[in-house]
């Protein structure tokens, strides 16, 4: 019988949906056949069942007893027996990997007896309850909810009772005693082996509705009805003694992607030690010396897994006795530089085509390398150093605790600064811009998660001690809200404010969008409105502007009054003699622009908004007849009023004066100005009729000879149904999706966005912000319309999207998918874009699955 359990060497028929990401890891790596220990996986579709019915299905209980039997065998020992126990640990593992959200019980099957039978047999007492007294403070915690802090505190009293710096430092009558405490202030703790075991893995499948790990999902767009699945493992002992221990690794460096080992190990420890940061751990290699031959065993597993999975790997391991037992494996997650140079180096070494190097890339993650670091040449004063956790500078305001970092980051940068982080700080951490903890080694929480979130983080930093509201570094005194800089880059901490400078792009950066260039058919393009940004974009790779909006023109110190003149005048001359004086601003701007994009197609478009925005509030008005005219061009919805084209047809002045200042640049700056005009918010054939007269007639007047094309932002549904007649009058289409998106949906994104958009978000009614990621079915569907229907009228029609959509990575996908000829998005996303776009291509191919590390 298809069942819910399955032992690591058993054919599940499923993959990482069903048995979770740790199952398949270990069923793997047991095909492999490195050393694993023995143990099954209750699936997600168990987890499933049990969080829909709210008790474990039918059959589950008799089958999990039927796997504890069949690892009994295979170990020789009885799982609650009082000699010579079987343990086991019981873990979590969802489809998609969320760091220490969830929960895992290590030592199951100890109870009183079994733990004095586990100390003869061993003839190690101090094991046995150092094993023990964990298994009682884990369950209580996971299984109870009994609160850490009181078997903590026990501890500490402890070890201060015996003068000892650490755990190790306990001896087993001091561990006896410890148990004792523990069973104190945790009375109900079940002796009954296979008691603890249902209770666990119900309380596993429980942990996947924390609110902690809601949180994570959401803010990973993890959807919420996965589940997880349950890991039941022989356990294996760091904790013997100092010819055991545990440890992680990576098997190339998830900061930088340089090759070789990368890790962390703490001798005399059992796994959870390490991520806790109860000890701070050794340098992997110090294993070298202590334990060469499970070192030299590590290292060979390592280079088969990457051979394996062709992909850098995150690992966990423990050693009992010198002996090697793998616990996990994953893709690592890792920076975007790292990911960068794995990619460029596995394609030399021959483990993954430049294809697969393509799609081994999260384009969302580019981000993180187009972010400021701290200027080099600054000279500054250190404060204290920590470990370059995470990549990236960050300044802002210190904060003690989560709660206060989601509060105070609402007013503005907030670096949350920690004594250690832990999972339950996950809504601080995403608040924050950065993190900064005392304690905690490369692997510890803060820095995973950190890295994951592609946040500058510098941990373990010694020169910091907190206490009292207070944080104290080198010789300064911070209070809450007192600004440092964090440089997650060299683990450099800095008080006050730093100068930053724009990012610098590297080598394995263009190496890889080299390759995306080579298989993507999507256009790339950027929206830019000053020849900085234009510069910045065609950096980016940038293959042409896809909007240039012209309103910030009218904004400058000189240009504001003279618009406002414009506004006023009475007389279509009065207009007209203000405009002229606009003119060669505009030209100016124009010429930059076209200069920086020289041979570069620039898609300029005429004045969108309406005209009370150059206005002041009425109260501010300078005099009567301003005010007066305010009132006049009062609108209650001015996102349907006069704007767009209407204001072009009703004061054709305006838009003459524009196209006379684009035509006037184009000849200034010749033939390498390539030029295309387009007239907004049309949703009849008509109205881009009559503009592109007015178009062709001004152009004529000043470069008859120059070539320019006349297109269409379509962003009203009317447009897309009429695509076919509007086609007509148009050289091209360029979606303004933001618009589109808000007109479509019927919802105004200033009234929405922070109010019932957000609840909306919240409460699940829709998954995903529409100005955000592009409604496919709603939006995309018009689009697909105007597409066909602008296509049949005229096949040569060059289609483009220029919403904030054209920069994230599923719609670019679609407008892949869609034919269009290219997306444009702000400078910073061009190279996402290009990413995406190469990722899409592939995908339709089939020639590559879309992989992105890091999940
Ligand atoms: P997480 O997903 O939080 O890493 P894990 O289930 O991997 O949780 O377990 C937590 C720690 O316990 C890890 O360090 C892991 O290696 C260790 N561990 C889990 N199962 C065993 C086992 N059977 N024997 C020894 N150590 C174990
Ligand atoms: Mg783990
Ligand atoms: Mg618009």
């Amino acid at each position: 019988m298809a069942g819910f359990v399955f032992d690591f060497d058993e054919p599940s028929g499923g993959g990482r949906e069903l048995l979770g990401g740790k199952g398949v890891g270990l069923a793997e790596m047991t095909l492999l056949g490195l050393p694993v220990p023995a143990g099954f996986t209750i699936t997600t579709d168990a987890c499933r069942a049990y969080l829909q019915g709210g008790d474990v299905p039918e059959g589950l209980e008799a089958e999990v007893e039927e796997h504890v039997r069949r690892l009994e065998e295979r170990t020789g020992r009885r799982f609650g027996d009082h000699d010579d126990p079987l343990l086991v640990s019981v873990r979590s593992g969802a489809a998609i990997s969320m760091p220490g959200m969830m929960d895992t019980i290590l030592n199951l099957g100890l109870n009183d007896e079994a733990a004095e039978g586990l100390a003869a047999g061993t003839e190690n007492a101090r094991f046995a309850y150092d094993s023990y007294r964990r298994l009682i403070q884990m369950f209580g915690e996971v299984v109870d909810g009994i609160d850490p802090h009181r078997f903590e505190d026990a501890l500490t009293e402890l070890k201060q009772q015996r003068g000892a710096r650490h755990d190790t430092d306990l001896g087993a009558d001091d561990l006896r005693e410890l148990v004792a405490a523990y069973k104190r202030i945790y009375p109900q703790f079940p002796q009954d082996a296979r008691e603890q075991l249902m209770r666990s893995v119900r309380a596993v499948f429980d942990s996947w509705n924390t609110p902690r790990a809601q949180v994570y999902r959401h803010a990973n767009d993890i959807p919420d009805d996965l589940g997880t699945a349950v890991n039941v493992v022989q356990m294996v002992f760091g904790n013997k003694g100092e010819r055991s221990g545990t440890g992680v690794a990576f098997t190339r460096d998830p900061s930088t992607g340089e090759q070789g080992v990368y890790g962390e190990f703490l001798a005399n420890a059992q796994g959870e030690d390490v991520v806790a940061g109860i000890r701070t751990p050794q340098p992997l290699e110090t294993m070298h010396a202590t334990l060469p031959e499970a070192y030299a065993q590590l290292l060979e597993t390592m280079r088969k897994l990457e051979e394996h999975y062709r992909d850098m790997q995150d690992i966990e391991f423990t050693v009992e006795d010198d002996v090697l037992y793998m616990l996990q494996t994953r893709a690592a997650k890792r920076t975007a530089a790292a990911a960068l140079k794995a990619a460029v180096d596995m394609v030399d070494e021959g483990l993954i085509t430049r294809d697969e190097a393509v799609t081994r890339i999260d384009p969302a993650q580019l981000d993180q390398l187009l972010h400021p670091t701290i200027d080099p040449n600054a000279r500054l004063e250190v404060a204290g150093k920590g470990l370059n956790a995470s990549p990236g500078a960050a300044s802002g305001g210190i904060v003690f605790d989560a709660d206060t970092a989601v509060e105070r980051a609402k007013d503005g940068p907030v670096i949350l600064v920690r004594w250690e982080t832990t999972p339950d700080d996950i809504h601080g951490m995403i608040a924050a811009q950065g993190i900064l903890t005392v304690h905690g080694g490369m692997t510890s929480h803060a820095a995973v998660v950190a890295r994951g979130m592609g946040k500058p983080c510098v941990a373990g930093c010694e020169d910091l001690s907190l206490g009292d509201g207070l944080a104290r570094i080198g010789s300064h005194e911070l209070h809450e809200g007192d600004v440092i800089t964090i440089d997650g880059g060299t683990g450099r901490v800095f008080v006050g404010e730093v100068p930053l400078v724009a990012p610098q792009l590297n080598e394995d950066f263009e190496t890889v969008l080299g390759w995306a260039d080579d298989v993507r058919r999507l256009g790339v393009r950027s929206n830019a409105d000053t020849p900085e940004d234009a510069a910045r974009a065609r950096e980016f790779g940038a293959q042409g502007i896809g909007l240039c909006r012209t309103e910030h023109m009218f904004f400058g110190a000189e240009r504001l009054p003279v618009v406002q003149e414009m506004i006023l005048a009475d007389t279509e001359e009065g207009r007209r003699a203000a405009l002229e004086k606009l003119l060669p601003f505009q030209q100016g701007d124009f010429e930059g622009i076209f200069e920086a994009m020289a041979g570069l197609p620039v898609t300029i478009r005429l004045l969108d908004p309406p005209l009370h925005e150059f206005l002041p509030a009425e109260d501010q008005a300078t005099d009567e007849k301003m005010r007066a005219r305010i009132r006049a061009l009062h609108e209650q919805n001015p996102m349907l009023g006069m704007r767009g084209c209407r204001l072009g047809l009703v004061y054709p002045e305006i838009y003459e004066m524009q196209v006379r200042a684009i035509a006037r640049a184009a000849r200034s700056v010749g033939a390498s100005a390539v030029v295309e005009i387009m007239h907004p918010l049309v949703g009849f054939a008509e109205e881009l009729r009559r503009l592109r007269a007015l178009t062709e007639r001004v152009w004529a007047e000043e470069a008859p000879d120059a070539p320019h094309h006349v297109g269409t932002m379509v962003e009203l549904p009317r447009a897309c149904m009429q695509a076919g007649e509007i086609a007509e009058h148009a050289d091209f289409f360029s979606f303004g999706t933001n618009d589109l998106t808000q007109m479509t949906l019927g919802l105004s994104r200033d009234d929405a966005e922070g109010k019932f958009l957000t609840r909306y978000l919240n409460d699940g009614v829709l998954e995903r912000n529409p100005f955000e990621v592009l409604d496919q079915a709603g939006v995309g569907g018009l689009m697909r319309i105007a597409v066909e229907g602008g296509r049949a009228a005229k096949p040569e029609l060059k289609l483009g999207i220029c919403g904030e959509h054209g920069g994230e990575p599923s719609s670019v996908a679609f407008c892949h998918r869609l034919g269009l000829d290219y997306v444009s998005c702000s400078p910073f996303r061009v190279p996402l874009a290009r990413l995406a776009a190469a990722q899409a291509a592939l995908e339709e191919a089939g020639t590559v699955q879309y992989v992105a590390a890091g999940g």
